[in-house]
Formats: structure tokens, sequence, C-alpha cells
């Protein structure tokens, strides 16, 4: 029984990686391996064992659902140690692209788990939407899982990410829903079709590839009809420059950290069995430990006293101390909300102070601390992933992500 008074936490393994290379992805171009099921599933009971701490549920990954090859049985055997169907029950709303189109089973099995939205996102069109997912055909794949997500009786769900290079193309986007008649269609499935834009994340890949920003000036390209729709979504949805957000932040009188309080705690395990909190991707400045070699104590005292430089940073730095280290007053990319900016910022903030502890570390022998994936770790998942999706295009981490 939970014990009301300890923090609580789940805990997501990154059992099978996800086929896609998403530009903007918050968690970057993480490394993966196999892991062993027994393994993991040991690894939670010993978690569920720390004292200070609720460990509530588990999951099987953090990135693309489902990837399993067994997916049934193994979301089966998690079920039956959450006491509920996770994703289906929380509302998640994602599937797995690369499955809806590819496994015919898929879609019914989902429908069947109680999972009533699916989200899919654009980038743009062609060869746009290909180069940021990292994959070909995407848009025929788009239309495929829209059509399979209706006639199960799923309702899709558009997301589309701002960037340069797809703001011409937004109108494009918004035909073919029109095209395709997904207002009506949804509507037949007794909800309302949601599509709306979303400012470019600033974490993981999105950081490493921050140029790709859509700027002031671009906004034009935004079709009337999407706009609103994203206003109905996300009431007084706005999208301001760095330069903007930077002033209203330097100039008010708050300086405040925003606030954590509601965040809904999960540890990411990775496949070298790294431990990161899910704030922000799961780089070295967040990571917490690794289970092959410290037990799940020493994992959780070190966040609980703070001791990794993204949690000093987030729970130390004001929005005005960072505003006034790393925020361009001149800037005019478009973020959609001083959190967001701020965060773009303790990016920075992170990525300075993670260097200059590795110059000091190198510099005084001690070089025994964790390194940032190298670029022959992302090569031999690139090429993984390249076997699965046909893509040729360049790696998008391959200079790197830092
Ligand atoms: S954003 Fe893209 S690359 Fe990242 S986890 Fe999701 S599907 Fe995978």
């Amino acid at each position: 029984m939970r014990d009301y008074a300890k923090p609580k936490v789940s805990i997501a393994f990154d059992m099978f990686g996800c086929p896609q290379s998403c530009r903007h992805c918050w968690l970057g171009q993480i490394p993966w391996q196999p892991m062993d099921e027994q393994d993991v599933f040991s690894t939670f009971a010993e978690a569920r064992q720390l004292e200070d701490v609720h460990v509530e549920s588990i999951a099987p990954d953090f990135r693309e659902p489902h990837m399993a090859p067994e997916y049934r049985e193994l979301y089966a055997r998690c079920d039956k140690i959450n006491g509920c169907r996770l994703e289906a029950d929380y509302s998640f709303e994602l599937l797995n692209l690369w499955r809806l189109v590819n496994d015919p089973e898929y879609a019914v099995w989902a429908a069947a788990r109680g999972i009533r939205r699916c989200q899919l996102k654009w980038f743009g069109t062609g060869s746009v939407n290909d180069d940021f997912y990292g994959r070909v055909g995407v848009d025929q794949i788009l239309a495929r899982a829209t059509g399979i997500l209706l006639e199960n009786g799923i309702v899709p769900r558009w997301q589309i990410y701002l960037n340069s290079a797809g703001a011409p193309q937004l109108q494009d986007i918004w035909q073919l829903a029109q095209e395709w008649e997904l207002p009506r269609r949804v509507k037949q499935l007794n909800d309302t079709f949601d599509i709306h834009c979303l400012a470019y994340d600033v974490d993981g890949s999105a950081f490493a590839e921050r140029h790709r920003r859509m700027r002031r000036g671009e906004e034009h390209h935004i079709p009337r009809g999407l706009w609103e729709s994203t206003q109905r979504k996300f009431a007084g949805y706005e999208l301001q420059t760095e330069g903007d957000l930077y002033r209203q932040i330097n100039d008010g009188d708050s300086g405040c950290i925003p606030d954590t309080g509601g965040h809904q705690l999960w540890f990411f395990v990775t496949s070298n069995w790294d431990v990161y909190p899910n704030f922000m991707g799961p780089a070295p400045w967040w990571k917490l430990g690794n289970l092959r070699t410290e037990p799940w104590q020493d994992v959780w005292q070190r966040y609980a006293a703070g001791d990794c430089i993204g949690l000093q940073v987030m729970r130390t730095w004001t929005a005005v101390q960072l505003a006034q280290a790393y925020g361009a007053p001149d800037g005019d990319s478009l973020f959609d909300s001083v959190g967001q900016v701020v965060d773009y910022w303790r990016g920075h903030a992170c990525r300075d102070l993670y260097r200059a502890q590795q110059v000091e570390r190198v510099g005084s022998g001690n070089e025994s601390t964790p390194k940032p994936c190298s670029k022959s770790d992302i090569g031999s998942m690139w090429s993984r992933k390249s076997q699965i999706t046909g893509f040729r295009g360049s790696c998008p981490a391959g200079q790197s992500h830092f």
C-alpha cells in the first residue's frame, strides 16, 4: 500500500530503443543495446525495496512505445506489476508509428487496450518531414497511420512542430487535414479533431538543432485555421522571441526559479543502466548513477541531495541569473513561454558547467567520470535504425548533440 508521506517515483527502462531519430527529440540520440527482461524486472523489484520513496510504476519504454517484438506479452506482464494499463489509463496518447503501419494486429490490440487517441507529428511535408524524422516517405506513413487509426476507432491528433524549413509547408499540412475530411471523420468517433502547432523543443536533439527554430517574421506562414485550433487547445498560446522573453524576465522583479512542484517524477534507465530524472533529456549532467556499479539507494540519495549538475542548476539558478548569463537580448528565435526559454538557457548552463567539470577532472588526473556517448556509439545505433527505416540521410547527431 502506498505511504502518502513518501515521495513517489516511477521507473522507465529503454528496453527497445526507438526507430526514429527526430531532430527535435528532447531525449537526444541516446545509444541503445538489448536489455534482459529478467534483469529489468528484478532491478525494478530492488527499487521497490527503497525505504524513503514509493516506487509506483514500471514502463518498458521511454521512447517509442510497444517496440518489443512480443509487445502484447511484455505489456501484459507490466500491467500485472502496475495494476493498470499505464499508457491507456493515463492517456499518454502515443503509439508506435513504425508498428502502426507494419503490424496489422497492432491498432486492433491498442484499441482493445483502451487507447483512445494517438498523436502524429509533422515538421513539414516531403523531404523536410523525412529529414526531421530520420526516415523516408513520412508523409505517406502518416497518411496510412491516420487511416488505420480511424478504421480502428482511435482518434488521430496532429501535432506540428514549428521550424524554419517547414514553415512554408504549414498551409499544405492544414490543407491535407481538410482534404482528408479529418474533422468530419473524427466527429464520427464522437470527438473533435485536434490539430495544433507547437514551438520547437529545447533540449536533446532540439538543442543541437536550435538553428532550425522558427524565427520572427515566419509566423505569417501559420494558417489562420491552424492558429485558431491551437488557441482552442492552449488558451492564450503565444509565440515570443528570445529577446522579448529576455526583457520580460530581466526587467521583472521575481527572479523566480520555475516551480517543479507538480512534476511527476520518473527515473529513466538507459540500456547501459545509467539513471536520469525526467526533467530534461538523459545527458551526463543529469546522470544520477549507474545500476551496474551502484545500488538504488545511492542513486536515490544523489537525487534527494540534488547531486548532479542539472539538479543544481534547476534548484538554484534563478530565471534572471540564467537570462543574464545566456539570454540573447536581440534573439529572434520563437519560444512559447518563459518556462520554455528558461529551460533553453538552463541547457546552456548545464553544458558549460559539465565541460568545465570535465576539464577540471582531466587537469587533476581523475578521468573516471561518466563520458557523454561517443560518435561511434551514435553511429552504431544509426546503422541499426537505417535497417528498420530505410533512411540513408545524414545522422542528425552527426556533429554532436551537446
Ligand atoms: S521524439 Fe522521435 S526520436 Fe524521440 S523518442 Fe519520440 S519518436 Fe523517438
